[in-house]
């Protein structure tokens, strides 16, 4: 507190995000970040891009970095937009299309910046229970609201909403817009994206990331994708907050990525063989282990409590993320690792689990 705030920045309740600790002997599988480095098409790019055109401002309208962005997605530029992190992306949605009269809808465990950005906007929201087995019925979202948003697949339980449902709220639900947010959607099987249905539907606005799938977290890239009108709103904001989200080296950096789709394709199956290996394994140990489509997964054991093993893990220097929430305070959100980290993780679990 300071006697310097104004009334409005002494009521923030800001993020807290995943420790990023200083020491590097810690096995890290608490951000969901992914363990393999970016491309070396993306190294090489950025690079060529340090060079004495950065004492110029970089494109306000990243044509290159949309044109790129459409083409592998078969929209056209107009249907995108991008911004420094999908955070700011989410940011400039909630400030541009969630303002409205009714309150928005979000599950009720879910990607814990939605309620502060509600909080930095004055927007009211309501929440909506999942299922007991987590899962996400989009039915529920079937009432007046001011928006809807929702990450799939879901952050942290790591569960994915088939098309069809996403489908059925969209025509249920024409007059508001509809965010799904797609930060781990690489990791789930392919079609799973609602990026398809953004030709059919005015009011949905899909928004995804190069932090996760595409290994740039340190970078700092998100993009929203959907109709001209939605993506129009959203510049607008932009372009009223900040012209140049995105500098000549992030710019360069995920032109390349997007062109090195063989890497991506690689690094991707790699991170999802890992996950499907390490859930088994955890469930040998005695863990419940959520159905995951991402790259990260959701565990509980039946006799050891979420806290006690997380503060077990750490003492082993295995740092995973443990949510001190109602209904999931006995999980542990744990990032899937390279595959000797894993091993890391499953032998200190052995042992803790074991004594
Ligand atoms: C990681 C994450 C983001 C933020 O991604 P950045 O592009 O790194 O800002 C957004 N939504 C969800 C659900 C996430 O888990």
């Amino acid at each position: 507190m300071s006697q310097y705030w104004s009334n409005f920045v002494s009521d923030l309740d800001p993020y807290t995000p995943g420790e990023q600790p200083a020491i590097n002997n810690l096995t890290k599988l608490n951000t969901n970040e992914n363990p393999y480095p970016p491309s070396p098409a993306v190294m090489e790019a950025m690079r060529a891009a340090v060079n004495a055109d950065l004492r110029l401002y970089p494109p306000p309208n990243a044509d290159q970095l949309k044109q790129t962005v459409a083409d592998y997605f078969r929209l056209t530029p107009t249907q995108v937009f991008v911004g420094n992190g999908s955070d700011e992306v989410l940011a400039h949605v909630f400030n541009g299309l969630f303002r409205q009269a009714q309150p928005i809808l979000f599950p009720d465990i879910s990607y814990s910046f939605y309620p502060v950005y509600c909080g930095l906007y004055a927007i009211e929201f309501e929440k909506v229970p999942l299922a007991d087995d987590f899962s996400l019925d989009l039915d529920d979202y079937r009432r007046a609201n001011g928006g809807i948003i929702f990450p799939n697949p879901n952050a942290p339980t790591g569960r994915l909403v088939g098309l069809a449902a996403i489908e059925e709220l969209l025509k249920a639900n024409r007059d508001s817009v509809v965010v799904v947010d797609e930060a781990y959607i690489d990791f789930a099987e392919s079609g799973a994206s609602a990026v398809s249905l953004i030709d059919q539907y005015d009011n949905l606005l899909v928004v995804q990331t190069l932090s996760k799938s595409r290994a740039l977290a340190g970078l700092r890239i998100g993009y929203a994708l959907g109709s001209a009108q939605l993506i129009e709103g959203l510049e607008r904001i932009k372009n009223s907050f900040n012209s140049y989200p995105l500098g000549h080296v992030q710019l360069a950096a995920a032109v390349a990525s997007f062109n090195d789709q063989e890497y991506f394709e690689r690094m991707r199956q790699q991170v999802i063989n890992s996950r499907d290996v390490l859930v088994e394994q955890l469930e040998t140990l005695g863990f419940d282990v959520l159905p995951s489509a991402a790259n990260f997964v959701f565990a509980r054991h039946a006799d050891h409590d979420g806290q006690l093993l997380t503060a077990a893990l750490r003492e082993k220097n295995i740092i995973i993320r443990h949510f001190n929430k109602p209904r999931i305070d006995q999980f542990l959100r744990i990032s899937v690792g390279t595959a000797e980290q894993n091993q890391q993780l499953i032998e200190a679990l052995t042992a803790i689990v074991n004594t």
